[in-house]
């Protein structure tokens, strides 16, 4: 079955070459999403080994995490944006996948994540998953597991209230509209377990915060959280 695939995508490469996630050139057949100097040249943020990240930070006070991080540095109008405009827009979900094994890489060797079992992804409201088509930040935690097999968990974490696109939105306005938008539901699953809540991109924190603060209701849950990009 792989082989044909692998057939078929050679075929569809010879009429439609597949393009680099970050600069749009025609990729080479070893080349997974990104071309190699788009790889070579990601913005890192190389934070995940610093458990006083600017990430970490921005949850001080806030909510008690165990781990927290980001893999990129989000720059407007630059390579990251575009992959992740892809990814949320243009159904690309191979842009995912790679951003989600590049971050399994990293964070599997990372002291601040030692001891996490659980892989969970940022819950969409269904009726926006379905219009999409699938998660993003789902697409991620499952190239994230092709590197580092954590146990994925199930749809215990539901948003229970339909948040409109929050891009235009200030940010007390962002905080208000998710506020309590996330409930645990069977959560025996769960219990004792140390769940690294994965997402795209992490800006005020304040989706991230509402997710862990319904995780942490459950008996001797702890959660870290990594991000794809840190703007
Ligand atoms: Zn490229």
């Amino acid at each position: 079955m792989s082989l044909i695939l692998d057939l078929a995508s050679d075929v569809l490469g010879l009429i439609l070459p597949r393009r680099c996630a970050g600069c749009d050139n025609a990729l080479y057949r070893n080349e997974k999403d990104l071309c190699g100097m788009c790889l070579e040249d990601l913005p890192r943020a190389r934070m995940l080994a610093d458990p006083q990240n600017p990430v970490a930070q921005l949850f001080w006070g806030r909510v008690p995490l165990e781990g927290a991080g980001a893999l990129l540095r989000f720059n407007r109008g630059g390579k990251v944006q575009r992959m992740l405009h892809r990814l949320k827009y243009k159904g690309d979900r191979h842009v995912g996948l790679g951003l989600g094994r590049l971050m399994g890489e990293e964070a599997s060797q990372s002291p601040c994540y030692a001891d996490v079992d659980t892989v969970m992804a940022v819950p969409l409201h269904r009726r926006k998953e379905r219009m999409r088509g699938y998660n993003q930040a789902q697409v991620i935690a499952d190239g994230l597991r092709e590197t580092w097999p954590l146990k994925p968990a199930g749809r215990e974490l539901m948003r229970v209230l339909h948040t409109s696109t929050q891009t235009k939105r200030s940010r007390i306005d962002r905080w208000l509209n998710v506020q309590e938008a996330f409930t645990v539901g069977k959560s025996s699953q769960l219990e004792n377990a140390h769940v690294l809540l994965v997402d795209d991109v992490v800006t005020t924190g304040a989706t991230l915060e509402s997710c862990a603060r319904a995780l942490l209701q459950v008996p001797g849950v702890k959660v870290s959280v990594l991000t794809a990009a840190y703007a």
